[in-house]
Order: C-alpha cells, then structure tokens, then sequence
C-alpha cells in the first residue's frame, strides 16, 4: 500500500517563518506547497488595478473572472493572475496593505478556501496562512503554529524587502505589521488564532534549520504511525 501523504497546516502572524519553513518542509517531504497568503494578494492586486470602489459588493464582481493559479517554479512559488505572472508585483507594500483588508470579505474568502481545500484533498501539501488549521484543514493531520516578537518578524520582512530592492524602515514595517496582526486576529470571519490541537512554536530566537527541524520531527512521527 502506498504511503498516506498527510496535510501540515501552519498558521501564524506575518514574520512569523511561515513561508521559509513550509516551503523547507514541503522539498524535504516532496509535497506542495501552497502559500495562501499569495492568494489573498493576488485578490488585492486585481483590485487595485480595476479602479472600482473598496466596497464588497464591487469587488465580488472581479471574483467570477478571476483565475488564480499556483505553479512550482525553480526558484520557488509562481503565482498566475489570468495566465500573468505576478509573483513580484504582489509582495509589494501597497499590495500589502490592501490583502489584510481584502481578506476579510466573506464572499472573497468563499472563494479561496473552496480552491485551497481542492488543492489540498489528496493530501501530500504544506499549507500556509491564517485559518488552515482552523477553517481550510481543520482535520490536518499536523498543525503547527508560529509566532515570534513583533520586532523579530519585521526585522525579517525588511530584510525580505530590501532583498527585492525595497527599502523600508524599521518603524513602518513595525506599525503596518501591528495594524495587519490586528485586522487578521479581530475580524470576524476566520480570524487568525491557533487551532486547539495545533503545536505552538515561538520562533523568535530560533533559526530558520531549528524551525524546520522542528517541523519535520513532528511530521516523521506522524508518518510512522500511519
Ligand atoms: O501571509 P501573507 O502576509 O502573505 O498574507 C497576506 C494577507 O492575507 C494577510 O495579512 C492576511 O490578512 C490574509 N490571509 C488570510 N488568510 C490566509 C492567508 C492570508 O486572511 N489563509
């Protein structure tokens, strides 16, 4: 009988490590990754660029015509708007600033946990974001979540900027982050919090090895016994 490939969820704030250790553990275990933050983003740049109001009844009718698509590139994640690569385009900050807001829409939300859910049926996946555990896989057979002090996941997303050439200061990224961990963990429909039987893990003074480590001990645990 072949192996039963499982479902890991990991959830957590921005700068929390979740993208490097899920994208990490999804190589070494040969499953896909799936960043759902991407697709979030992705619903933020179609809005941006459609000049329409930032109301949900305006932005539910971009939905029915927009096709998200996520592909295993070389050099990572490839993330398709209507057949466009816009990978880059949706890390940058006004992107940014509008996917926090955009994702808590109920009928935008319908829409990519439908998707994330279809990704992830056969199993064999590492999902990132903010409900896997709780809402897109609430019956994942790993959930780990991720957290780490404020100052730590900014220093981190800056140097992730600075890396794609934009430069940020600390104190800026510092406030948009509070403002999005505070968006994400009030608003109504899926707030960001920690399933009950997720494995909480602060990554503040751990390094990217000892969080992925840490991961794929627990998912070598799992597979043993199933
Ligand atoms: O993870 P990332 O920072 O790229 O996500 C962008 C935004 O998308 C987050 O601020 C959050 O509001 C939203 N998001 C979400 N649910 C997910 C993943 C991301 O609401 N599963």
């Amino acid at each position: 009988m072949a192996r039963k490939e499982i479902i890991i969820a990991i959830d957590g704030p921005a700068g929390s490590g979740k993208s490097t250790t899920a994208r990490f553990v999804a190589n070494k275990l040969n499953y896909i990754y799936i960043d759902t933050g991407a697709m979030y983003r992705t619903v933020a740049l179609a809005w941006l660029r459609s000049g329409l109001n930032f109301l949900e009844k305006e932005i539910e009718t971009l939905l029915p015509n927009l096709h998200i698509e996520m592909q295993q590139g070389e050099a990572g994640q490839i993330v398709l708007l209507n057949g466009e690569d816009v990978s880059a385009e949706i890390r940058k900050p006004e992107v940014t600033k509008y996917s926090s807001s955009i994702s808590a829409f109920g009928s935008v939300r319908e829409k990519l946990v439908a998707q994330q859910r279809e990704m992830g049926v056969n199993g064999g996946v590492v999902m990132d974001g903010r409900d896997i555990g709780t809402v897109v896989f609430p019956d994942a057979e790993l959930k780990i979540f991720l957290i780490a002090s404020v100052k730590t996941r900014a220093e981190r997303r800056q140097k992730e900027l600075m890396a794609k050439g934009h430069d940020e200061s600390l104190e800026s990224i510092i406030n948009a982050m509070q403002e999005r961990d505070k968006n994400d963990s009030s608003r109504e429909i899926s707030p960001l919090r920690k399933a009950e039987d997720a494995i909480e893990l602060d990554t503040s003074d751990m390094t990217i090895e000892q969080q992925c480590d840490f991961v794929i001990s627990k998912a070598s645990e799992i597979l043993k016994y199933i």
